[in-house]
């Protein structure tokens, strides 16, 4: 089945840390030669979609705002129908809150802002107690929605993982008994827009990863088939301990280039006819 759409995870998928995954480079090459389309979706919210182009462009990859949909995008739009005009506090990175305010989105640190009717946490590389005490004091002491960007525990990084979204929400939960709702995978919602601006049948997309918690499970709940690669997070061991059943299972993304792309359109044929003269041949 050739696919048009790839909905391709980053960390564990295309980049390990701040290197690409071998074959990842030529990989994506292969999908623009064949007409085809890649976005990345990613929970990641340490950088923004600017981050994210000039990152790529450092590792030879050219990439503009329409090869990205984060879960920073996904938050911010939530966030824009049900907060507008609403005080948000706001534990994330600086590049994530200055994001949301870009966006019109009214967030502060100051927790002791009477008008706070949410809290929003995402990962934040910065983060310290006093943030976290700020976190705990507004969902223990006030009526305060909650909600966070990703649900992932850790995130890759060149020497193994950090602790992610998901466990500074963990830990918050600890404290306070209270769960976020979480926006990002294994929620549908990114891939449903990555399909709507690309104008694809979810049967033509591919979404790609390497957690099967939420890579997987948001392409399943999304209705798109699902490959997951063995480069990051999941072992082929956890695919049997998991009731998140991937549809492909690959080494790594340098792998799909054979299942799910067609051929060049003109490939080299080679002269059989000595007397001839040779033909460069044309990809
Ligand atoms: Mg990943």
């Amino acid at each position: 089945m050739k696919k048009r759409l790839f909905l391709l995870d980053i960390d564990g998928t295309i980049c390990r840390g701040n290197a690409l995954i071998p074959g990842a480079g030529e990989f994506l090459q292969a999908v623009r030669r064949s007409g085809g389309q890649f976005v990345f979706i990613t929970n990641n919210a340490t950088r923004s979609t600017a981050d994210y182009i000039r990152f790529f462009r450092t590792l030879g990859v050219e990439s503009g705002p329409e090869n990205y949909l984060t879960a920073a995008y996904a938050t911010i739009r939530y966030m824009q129908e049900r907060y507008a005009g609403q005080h948000i506090y706001i534990l994330a990175t600086d590049s994530f809150t200055a994001e949301c305010r870009q966006n019109g989105l009214l967030v502060t640190t100051d927790a002791a802002d009477p008008a706070i009717t949410c809290v929003l946490v995402s990962y934040d590389n910065a983060l310290n107690y006093d943030k976290i005490k700020d976190v705990c004091l507004l969902l223990t002491t006030r009526q305060v929605d909650y909600i966070a960007t990703n649900p992932d525990l850790v995130c890759p990084v060149d020497f193994g993982y950090l602790p992610d979204c998901g466990a500074i929400c963990n830990m918050i939960e600890t404290a306070t008994h209270r769960r976020p709702r979480f926006l990002g995978k294994p929620e549908p919602a990114m891939v449903q827009y990555a399909l709507q601006n690309a104008g694809c049948a979810p049967e033509k997309a591919l979404v790609v990863g390497d957690r099967l918690y939420t890579d997987i499970a948001c392409g399943r709940r999304a209705g798109v088939e699902t490959a997951l690669v063995l480069s990051g997070e999941a072992t082929r061991a956890d695919v049997y301990d998991s009731e998140e059943k991937p549809d492909y299972i690959f080494p790594s993304v340098a792998e799909l280039r054979q299942e799910f792309l067609p051929e060049p359109a003109v490939s080299c044929v080679r002269n059989t006819a000595p007397e001839t003269s040779m033909r460069a041949c044309v990809s």
